[in-house]
């Protein structure tokens, strides 16, 4: 009983902490104010994401997306700090935290019919919860750099389908999020 407990705790915490450290290992910073901004080694494709650590939140760029045009640029790293602004990976580790929790006393009281659907729901739960994410990070984008910015990058790099099991709303939602006039 106490060792799922242990392990569920570090599942909660790995994110906040070894998850960091491991990052930044296989990273460069490049600039350093309220959150740092690190650009990975070697990744060729367009990414970027964000990690809340312990005492600060951390940026990742992809070599190709750090080498993006500078109003480019400066949208992703807008969007990114909308995640950390918005405690997107809190809320997440704690949501995600209570279902696991949920599912693994169902488990051990044999409940394992029960457990299974919870499982499932939880991994739907994520993906939608994410969605909303990206688009609250867009919204929250728009107080940093100028709407016609963000419209080029998701239009430029944004997923073109998007279904329930996504983690990114499609393009033509991204942009309808931020009232831009999309036709
Ligand atoms: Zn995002």
């Amino acid at each position: 009983m106490y060792s799922y407990l242990l392990l569920l705790s570090l599942i909660i915490v790995f994110p906040f902490t070894a998850l960091p450290w491991i990052m930044k290992r296989k990273s460069y910073l490049i600039s350093e104010e309220k959150y740092e901004v690190r650009v990975m080694r070697g990744h060729s494709q367009i990414n970027a994401f964000s990690i809340r650590g312990l005492r600060k939140g951390y940026i990742f760029l992809t070599e190709s997306a750090a080498s993006l045009d500078e109003n480019k640029l400066k949208a992703v790293i807008a969007h990114e700090i909308g995640h950390l602004e918005r405690n997107h990976h809190v809320k997440m580790a704690l949501l995600m935290g209570s279902l696991i929790t949920i599912s693994m006393f169902l488990l051990l009281d044999g409940m394992s019919w029960v457990a299974i659907p919870v499982l499932l729901l939880a991994m739907l739960a994520q993906k939608s919860l994410s969605r909303k994410f990206e688009l609250e990070a867009d919204r929250y984008a728009l107080r940093l750099v100028p709407c016609q910015d963000l419209v080029s990058l998701i239009s430029s790099y944004g997923d073109r389908e998007a279904s329930i099991l996504s983690t990114h709303p499609d393009v033509s939602t991204r942009l309808k999020n931020l009232n831009y006039n999309w036709s």
